[in-house]
């Protein structure tokens, strides 16, 4: 929350998203009013930056919601879906409760309806490095952040009196070299940073080296009759995966018979998005779209939207690439895909996204011999990878130059990270003031006096 020219601004209300003690901090009340708050800057559509927008609706939010174009259209699909997971989840929670005898209902931290209403908060829509004067003595510039698609980092010019102090927020920032975006564009000067520290602790391998990982891996485990499951999250992860098999087909890397089930109504949705702004894509996939070379697209695809079909794929034991969310197992189609093919040793897990702690996910890639799913442990007997190069987000490296990319910084915030990561970060940053606040820490950002 940035407060200036008697304005305040929120950039992103996000959901925590993890274990079930962060989880539950999502009901908890906001540090502020949200009547209070005049516009939210949303960097870009992924649940942990725009996931409380329904509930900052609910609970009295009148502002206006500005973003690229992509990032609302994008942000509509992942809210109607996180709404239905919570009214899925307190439905699941009030069965569980009247076995034991109790007849109350849990409301869900917000409704489809709640999503909707909040969806009317959105206004402006803006478009990479054309400056936006929300208000006098406040004016908004959206940098291509390169993370997914309609992704940005924003910068704030505040002006109170005689001074003006710029305040640039990095959003997530994006790994360079990745198929299907561009790299993240420099945002220039600015006085003030706050950026995202991810993976501030480590790089990644590079991605080429984790496509052919990819392709080896699936070719394996089809070679042994089984399947190949992969948790992924719906925005972006998808699309890359199915570029990446497209490529794969075209350069004889994965049998052209591959069957490809993309099982997920929300990740279907975005790939439908992202073939409508293919504009904002690489150059050179941008290039295929305008071919009639539609690279998110293989022959043997198949969108599975409806719950039979879903289901239908259960039946299927050798042969197929599924991908389902969610990417962290926390919920989702995956989870039974799972409890088919995680006890199967001629089947593969491949997890392409970061998994948190406390996550199915997690526990699976730190080599647990069972995890629990739908009340049954389960096995692990399925061969596990873990192909960490598709990151969206940039590695280390990558987080450094983009910082020491910015001119006149004076004081650098890190956030979005873990612990261990933002202070290993913050080790390399020498040349300026850095900061780690906690949530409710107050900074007064103005001038030297
Ligand atoms: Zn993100």
């Amino acid at each position: 929350m940035l407060e200036c020219a008697n304005r305040r601004i929120l950039v992103d209300c996000g959901m925590f998203q993890g274990s079930r003690e962060l989880t539950e901090e999502n009901a908890t009340a906001f540090d502020f009013d949200p009547a209070s708050v005049d516009f939210l800057l949303l960097t870009h559509a992924h649940l942990d930056h725009c996931g409380r927008l329904p509930l900052l609706a609910k609970r009295g939010f009148r502002g206006e919601v500005i973003a690229t174009s992509a990032t609302r259209e994008l942000a509509h699909i992942v809210l109607t879906d996180a709404a239905h997971l919570q009214e899925e989840e307190s439905r699941r929670q009030a069965y569980q409760r009247r076995g034991r005898g109790d007849e109350g209902v849990p409301a869900p931290l917000y409704t489809i309806l709640d999503a909707f209403n909040s969806f009317d908060r959105f206004g402006r829509t803006v478009e990479y490095g054309q400056p936006l004067d929300l208000a006098p003595g406040i004016r908004v510039t959206f940098f291509d952040a390169g993370h997914i698609l309609g992704s940005a980092s924003v910068r704030v010019e505040a002006t109170e009196g005689p001074h003006t102090r710029s305040i640039l927020f990095s959003g997530d920032i994006g790994n360079a070299g990745r198929p299907l975006l561009p790299p993240p564009s420099p945002p220039g000067t600015a006085d003030i940073v706050v950026m995202e520290t991810t993976y501030g602790d480590r790089n990644h391998r590079s991605i080429s080296d984790s496509v052919e990982e990819l392709y080896s891996a699936i070719g394996a485990a089809l070679g042994r009759g089984g399947n190949v499951i992969i948790p992924t999250f719906a925005l972006e992860r998808a699309q890359e995966i199915l570029f990446a098999l497209h490529q794969g087909v075209d350069r004889s890397k994965v049998t052209p018979a591959l069957q490809v089930f993309l099982d997920s109504p929300m990740a279907i949705s975005a790939t439908e998005i992202f073939e409508r702004h293919s504009e904002l894509l690489n150059p050179r996939v941008t290039r295929l779209f305008r071919e009639g070379d539609d690279p998110l697209r293989l022959p043997g695809l198949h969108f599975t939207r409806e719950t039979a079909d879903s289901m239908a794929i259960n039946r299927i034991t050798g042969g197929a690439v599924i991908m389902a969310g969610s990417g962290m197992c926390t919920g989702g189609r995956v989870r039974h895909h799972l409890r088919h093919n995680l006890w199967r040793e001629e089947s593969a897990v491949i997890f392409v996204g970061f998994a948190a702690h406390g996550t199915i996910a997690r526990q699976i890639i730190d080599g647990a011999k069972q995890v629990r799913l739908f009340g049954e442990e389960i096995p692990v007997r399925s061969s596990i990878h873990t192909i960490n190069g598709f990151s969206a987000h940039a590695g280390q490296r990558e987080l450094l130059a983009w910082r020491r990319g910015i001119g006149g910084v004076q004081m650098t915030f890190l956030v979005h990270g873990e612990e261990t990561a933002m202070n290993e970060f913050a080790r390399h940053l020498q040349d300026c003031q850095v900061e780690m606040p906690r949530s409710g820490d107050i900074f007064d950002l103005g001038p030297a006096a």
